[in-house]
């Protein structure tokens, strides 16, 4: 973490974590709004109710606004792999950016350079799980698109953050797509919440497009194709146990 200068700019929003109190899952975010400036204040408002642990401008200047033992409030409601605590168990960064109300664009280099040293540094200290580090529309599929198929999932993984499919699934020759019940279950395996009812409702919908904002952003459709099942096959492999078959176990 050599040269990662970081202001503190603390917020009254955070209170003790919860249960095992082990922070175990990264979430990633955009702001939403046309101002850093707005929406530190507007994180630092007793009465929002709102923060994270690290507010991250567009030319990459970083403020800390909870200490990373402390649980913030960003999440909301929320689900990754069984955990409805997601506040208790994560730490939370907010990247500065319009989101897709106010004109979604790329990243800018210096704040994707400063987000990912921060990154890295977090899921070192409290060695996070490659699969822990999410978008806010992965833990909130029916509420979130944040931070959005324009985020960098892709250098981030080769750079130690997260998972990312593997060259192989990505070219992979087109296979049968597996009926939706073990579509979903595999998406519910990975950590999306999700019931394996067989039935292709709005909250099935919203997490394979969450998926695909994720891991597939070249196209979000929400119909999970044949590439869609290579790239989840490929995830469920490198993350779960070695004797996991997929979809086929
Ligand atoms: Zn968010």
């Amino acid at each position: 973490m050599t040269g990662l200068a970081i202001e503190w700019r603390p917020s009254p929003n955070h209170t003790e974590r919860r249960g095992r109190a082990r922070v175990e899952i990264l979430v990633l975010h955009y702001t939403n709004m046309t101002s850093a400036e707005a929406t530190l204040e507007r994180l630092c408002d007793p009465k929002v109710e709102a923060s994270a642990h690290y507010l991250v401008r567009e030319d990459g200047h970083i403020w800390q606004l909870v200490a990373e033992h402390r649980r913030a409030w960003q999440a909301g409601v929320a689900c990754w792999r069984g955990e409805r605590d997601v506040n208790s168990h994560s730490i939370g960064i907010e990247i500065a950016h319009p989101g897709h109300i106010w004109g979604y664009r790329p990243f800018p280099p210096a704040q994707v350079a400063a987000v990912l040293q921060l990154s890295q540094g977090i899921v070192a200290r409290h060695g996070i799980e490659a699969r822990n580090v999410v978008a806010h529309s992965d833990i909130a599929p029916d509420r979130k698109e944040d931070p959005g198929e324009l985020f960098p999932w892709a250098a981030f993984a080769r750079a130690g953050v997260g998972l990312w499919p593997r060259d192989g699934a990505l070219t992979a020759a087109p296979r049968t797509v597996p009926p939706l019940v073990a579509v979903q279950a595999a998406l519910a395996r990975f950590g999306y919440e999700i019931e394996a009812n067989g039935s292709f409702d709005l909250a099935t919908r919203n997490a394979i497009l969450a998926f695909q904002r994720h891991f597939r952003p070249q196209r979000l459709d929400g119909v999970f194709d044949s590439q869609c099942a290579a790239i989840l096959e490929d995830l469920l492999r490198q993350s779960d146990c070695a004797a996991d078959e997929g979809f086929l176990g």
